[in-house]
C-alpha cells in the first residue's frame, strides 16, 4: 500500500471518529473479533467498528492480504493486530466474532484447496468453540457461493442450491455450506447466539490487485493498457456490490435485535453480464484495451443475482451505490496504488 492509501485511509478513519457515520443500532462499546481482517472486506471492517469506539482484535494469517491494509489503525489503542491462523486454536475474551477469514478469490481457494476447507470447516469450530465459552454474538461470511451454479433465478436463501461436491470450486462452496451447518448445530444444541450472512460478489477499493476476481482482473488490465481477459463468451452474469454496502449490512446483520438469525443474503441484485462490466471497465478508465477470450473455468456459475426482500424486511438494508459509482472509486484507488509493493498471494491470477 502507497502512503497516498495510509494519508487516505487515516482520514477516513478521523473523519469516523468525529461520529459523522457512526452507527446508530450501535450503542455500547464492545470487544469485537473480526477474523480475517487484514483482508479486503475485514481491514473496512475493522476501520468502521475502531471508527464506531469499539475494541477491535484483528486476526488474519496474512495469506491473501497485507499488514499495510490495517497499518493505519495499528497506533490506534482501541485496535490489536494477531498474526493466528484460524485452524488452530485461540483463547480471547470478546463480546462479538465476525468470521470472515478465508481466501475469497477463486485463484486463491483453489492453490491450496486442502487448507481453504481446512479455513472454513476447522475456523468455524474455533470461532464458535470462542463464542461458546464467551458467550459472544458470533457471525458468518458466508457466501453465493452456496448455491453454486442456480437453477433457481435470482437465489432465495430458501434455495438450497447446485454444487457440484467433487468440482474445482467444491473446496470452498462446500466448506462454506459446512459452516453454515455448524453454525446452525451450534446455534441448535447449545443456544449459541450466531448470525449467518450470504455474501454477493463484493468489490471496492483495497482489493488484492493480484486477487484474479473480475473487478481487479479488468481494472488492473485497463490501467495498464493490457487486453481484457473475458473467460467464455463473457454473457454469465454477477451483481456487484459495493464495499460500503456490504459493511453496513454486516453491521446491521450482527446488531439486530430479535430472533432473526438468517441465513441473509447481502449483495445488489443489479445483474450485469461480464462483458457490460468488462466495457464499463474501458469506457470509465479511457483504456484502448482490446476484449479477449480465454477458456471459462469449470463450474463457473452462468447467473448470480441476490434476493434481497429478507435483507430489506429485517434489516432495513439495501445497496446504495450503482457500479457505475462504485467501479469509478475503485478505478480512482487502483490509478493511486503502487502495483510493485503488492505480493501475488498465489500464481492464480
Ligand atoms: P480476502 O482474501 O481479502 O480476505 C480474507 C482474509 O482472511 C485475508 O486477510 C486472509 O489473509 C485471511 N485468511 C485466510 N485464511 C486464513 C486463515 N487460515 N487464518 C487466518 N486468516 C486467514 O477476501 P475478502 O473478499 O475480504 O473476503 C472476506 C470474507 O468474505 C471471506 O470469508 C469470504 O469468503 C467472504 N466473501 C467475500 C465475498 C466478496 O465478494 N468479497 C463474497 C462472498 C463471501
Ligand atoms: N472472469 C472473467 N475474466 C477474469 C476474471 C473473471 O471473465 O479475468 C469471470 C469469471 O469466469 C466469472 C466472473 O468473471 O464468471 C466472476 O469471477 P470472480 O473470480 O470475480 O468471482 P466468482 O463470482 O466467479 O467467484
Amino acid at each position: 500500500m502507497t502512503c497516498v492509501e495510509t494519508d487516505t485511509a487515516r482520514k477516513r478513519l478521523d473523519k469516523l471518529l468525529q461520529g459523522e457515520s457512526r452507527e446508530k443500532h450501535v450503542t455500547t462499546i464492545k470487544r469485537i473479533l473480526v477474523t480475517g481482517g487484514a483482508g479486503f472486506l475485514g481491514s473496512h471492517l475493522c476501520e468502521r467498528l475502531v471508527g464506531d469506539g469499539h475494541d477491535v482484535i484483528c486476526l488474519d494469517n496474512f495469506f491473501t492480504s497485507q499488514k499495510a491494509n490495517v497499518a493505519h489503525l495499528l497506533d490506534h489503542p482501541n485496535f490489536e493486530l494477531i498474526r493466528h491462523d484460524v485452524t488452530m486454536p485461540i483463547w480471547l475474551e470478546v463480546d462479538q466474532i465476525y468470521n470472515l477469514a478465508c481466501p475469497a478469490a477463486p485463484g486463491h481457494y483453489q492453490f491450496n484447496p486442502i487448507k481453504t476447507m481446512k479455513t472454513s470447516v476447522v475456523g468455524a469450530i474455533n470461532v464458535l468453540g470462542m463464542a461458546r465459552r464467551c458467550r459472544a454474538r458470533v457471525l458468518q461470511a458466508s457466501t453465493s457461493e452456496v448455491y453454486g451454479d442456480p437453477e433457481v433465478h435470482p437465489q432465495p436463501e430458501s434455495y438450497r442450491g447446485s454444487v457440484n461436491p467433487i468440482g474445482p470450486r467444491a473446496c470452498y462452496d462446500e466448506g462454506k455450506r459446512a459452516a453454515e451447518t455448524l453454525f446452525m448445530d451450534y446455534h441448535r444444541m447449545n443456544k449459541l447466539d450466531i448470525r449467518i450472512v450470504r455474501i454477493f460478489n463484493t468489490y471496492g477499493p483495497r482489493m488484492h490487485p493480484f486477487d484474479g476476481r473480475v473487478v481487479s482482473n479488468f481494472v488492473r488490465q485497463a490501467l495498464s493498457g493490457a487486453d481484457i481477459t473475458i473467460y467464455g463468451e463473457g454473457t454469465q452474469t454477477r451483481s456487484f456490490c459495493y464495499r460500503d454496502d456490504l459493511i453496513e449490512g454486516l453491521i446491521r446483520m450482527m446488531n439486530g435485535a430479535g430472533d432473526f438469525i438468517g441465513p441473509v443474503n447481502i449483495g445488489n441484485p443489479d445483474e450485469f453480464t461480464i462483458r457490460q462490466l468488462a466495457e464499463l471497465t474501458i469506457e470509465l478508465t479511457g483504456a484502448n484495451s482490446k476484449l479477449i477470450h480465454e477458456p471459462l473455468p469449470a463450474d463457473d456459475p452462468t447467473r448470480r443475482q441476490p434476493d434481497i426482500t429478507l435483507a430489506k424486511k429485517h434489516l432495513d438494508w439495501e445497496p446504495t451505490v450503482p457500479l457505475r459509482e462504485g467501479l469509478a472509486k475503485t478505478i480512482e484507488w487502483f490509478r493511486g496504488i503502487d502495483i510493485d509493493e503488492f505480493r501475488p498471494p498465489t500464481p492464480n491470477y
